[in-house]
């Protein structure tokens, strides 16, 4: 692996070392719009690392935002379990920190607005920060929601300073692992929010990446995978801290953490404190925590490929639920393909007609479920498990099944 001159994203030390080699695959989210788009499909390596200065695990390729971010077919809305967690999230900020007319909330990968939208309703005035045009518009034209077409960083974040535009609240939800530009990321918060403002963020958490097996959650639009030891030490390198620390059962497990400028006058939180701790005693920020990752996948990928091969011997027929960017990792590196699988299905209508990346299977409405009824429904979006089989009790009551693939395989 090329990683001798690869330098740590957050601390800028060489000496990174191998967790796992997913060795080259497509971009997650690059739905192929017809069989034709296959021939010049691109892949790139993807290689997990460690870094034993800071203790940040994160891929070693960088692909340019331009190509990964400016059509962007994730719609946060489509999704109700992210809609309840946001009214929630914003009616407690709303309260706590006593958001009025006179205040601003900032988000930066504000999506459709799916955030922004409860702040909007209570009177609180708000600007969202989209750099997919085509998400931004959306948010824009549909939902009222004033949103800059841009990409985020300490360019941006100086200049709405300088208009007199500084954050009450700053708001980014899955982004920061999307950042390569971790540190102008990081002082571009700092920049934008009042001197007693919080940003309030939220990363996929690596220890329940790393515990449940969730290594579909690496794709080449993630490059970093935070712990809190991590996180805190990239905040306090540009005089911020982290004061609250929440753990939410969102994208198979994630942090929020609430951060202010050092000079805040708000002290830290008992959880920050606790958790540190408690990642010390788990070894999080030493090697020895992620060796042994990489055989769990090859434990799982055999697991589940003997079951589906099992199934197909027995003629039963198979299909995939959610044609998400998880799922494009999981059936690519397990080479799980149309010998397997008949189509997709998803709730989008973005992604319907459109095609999987690497394995090229069609994705079709859900309502495929109830016409062609196959035995067994791969979940690929197993992060909703909940919200998926609600919705699909129709084919589960005429006698489907959904397998659940991570952290290992669950058929209900
Ligand atoms: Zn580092």
């Amino acid at each position: 692996m090329p990683e001798q001159k690869f330098l740590c994203r957050s601390c800028g030390r060489e000496g990174l070392r191998p967790i796992l080699s997913l060795g080259t695959m497509p971009l997650a989210n690059s739905l192929l719009p017809d069989l034709q788009a296959a021939s010049n499909e691109e892949r790139f390596p993807l290689e997990l690392v460690f870094c034993p200065a800071c203790a940040l695990v994160q891929i070693t390729e960088t692909i340019a935002p331009e190509k990964l971010f400016r059509e962007y077919v994730y719609f946060s809305s489509f999704s109700d379990t992210m809609l309840r967690h946001a009214r929630t999230l914003v009616e407690e900020l709303i309260a706590a920190r006593r958001l009025g007319a006179a205040s601003l909330v900032v988000e930066i990968a504000s999506n459709d607005g799916y955030l922004l939208q409860y702040y909007q309703q209570a009177g609180v005035p708000v600007l969202g920060i989209e750099p997919a045009l085509n998400i931004a518009r959306v948010a824009q034209e549909e939902r009222g929601i004033p949103t800059l077409a841009e990409f985020f960083g300490l360019d941006l974040a100086e200049r709405l300073r300088d208009e007199g535009r500084q954050a009450d609240v700053i708001h980014a939800h899955n982004v920061l692992a999307h950042v390569a530009d971790l540190n102008g990321f990081v002082e571009g918060i700092r920049t934008l929010l009042k001197a007693d403002g919080v940003a309030v963020i939220e990363v996929p958490y690596v220890k329940e990446m790393i515990d449940h097996c969730e290594f579909d959650t690496i794709y080449h639009e993630h490059l970093c995978y935070f712990s809190l030891t991590a996180l805190d030490r990239l905040f306090r390198r540009h005089d911020m801290f982290i004061r609250d620390v929440k753990r939410v059962p969102i994208h198979g497990g994630s942090l929020q953490i609430h951060a202010v400028r050092a000079s805040s006058s708000e002290g830290v939180q008992s959880r920050v404190t606790d958790l540190l701790s408690e990642e010390a005693d788990w070894g999080v920020g030493e090697f020895d925590f992620y060796r042994g990752f990489a055989q769990r996948v090859e434990t799982l990928k055999a697991a589940l490929v003997g079951h589906l091969k099992g199934l197909k011997q027995q003629g039963k027929r198979l299909a995939a639920y959610g044609a998400s960017a998880k799922g494009c990792i999981l059936l690519n590196y397990f080479g799980i393909g149309s010998d397997l699988l008949d189509f997709v299905v998803d709730r989008s209508i973005y992604k319907q007609g459109h095609y999987m990346p690497g394995v090229h299977l069609p994705i079709y409405s859900p309502e495929k479920l109830l016409t062609e009824m196959p035995d067994q429904v791969l979940l690929l979006v197993w992060n909703f498990a909940d919200e998926v089989l609600a919705q699909q009790s129709e084919y589960l009551k005429r006698g489907g099944h959904f397998i659940i693939p991570i952290p290992e395989i669950k058929v209900v």
